[in-house]
């Protein structure tokens, strides 16, 4: 199963990959992750990328493309892979195109989550991660049990990211208008597109995801 997950920001891609790797050992790239990965480590992908991203706007096609086609090279035929993110603009989803081709695979769905836009800016204001082990949370919708202390390692350096920013926010659905919501009419035509109502909770959503790409109703594993 190759899958591809369209949505604007906030809308639940990286959440319900999450469960897709857990629950069908699916892996998962994620653009945005490979990128801000990049950024950390300052590598020379990272220094390019890095205000572009803090802008609120898209690094160029070949960067991403290039980082996918690397992954992708590792893949094999049967195993199940998530595009988070990516492809982003017409010529990204041209280029998947190509390269699932060039790698004898071919793309079985992609599915879009849709959420309307007052419910996805409350999402992103609210995301919070730690600094020093990478766990998520939310202000809102999944809160540390102490307030500003990492659940997980104990850190109090909970940030947000520099692009959930209200400014920030604002740009990126702006790009994500302009640039990724053509997509969806790109999947329709080749008969690939399924859409989703991802307003429900995580659970609930992946399980309806799980059914728009023919995989029915699955128990769900909270543990
Ligand atoms: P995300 O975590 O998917 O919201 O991505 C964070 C940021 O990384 C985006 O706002 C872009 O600046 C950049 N980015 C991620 N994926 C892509 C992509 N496929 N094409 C261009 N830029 C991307």
């Amino acid at each position: 199963m190759k899958l591809v997950l369209l949505g604007a920001p906030g809308s639940g891609k990286g959440t319900q990959s999450q469960l897709l790797i857990k629950n069908q050992g699916m892996i998962q790239f994620s653009t945005g992750d490979l990128l801000r990965k990049a950024v950390s480590e300052k590598t020379e992908l990272g220094l390019k990328a890095k205000d572009i991203m803090d802008e609120g706007h898209l690094v160029p096609d070949d960067l991403v493309i290039g980082l996918i086609r690397e992954k992708l090279k590792g893949v094999s035929a049967d195993q199940g892979v998530i595009f988070d993110g990516f492809p982003r603009t017409l010529p990204q989803a041209e280029a998947l195109e190509g390269l699932l081709k060039e790698f004898h695979f071919s793309l079985n769905k992609a599915v879009y989550i849709k959420v309307p836009q007052q419910e996805l800016i409350k999402r992103l204001a609210g995301r919070r991660s730690c600094s020093e082990c990478g766990a998520a949370y939310h202000l809102h919708y999944n809160p540390p049990k102490k307030e500003g202390i990492c659940d997980r390692c104990g850190s109090h350096d909970l940030i947000q990211r520099r692009d959930d920013t209200p400014e920030v926010i604002q740009e990126r659905f702006e790009t994500y208008e302009r640039q990724t919501f053509p997509l969806i009419e790109f999947y329709q035509t080749r008969g690939l597109l399924a859409e989703i109502d991802g307003t429900a909770e995580p659970e609930d959503t992946y399980q309806l995801l799980l059914r728009s790409i023919g995989l029915g109703s699955e128990a769900f594993h909270s543990s």
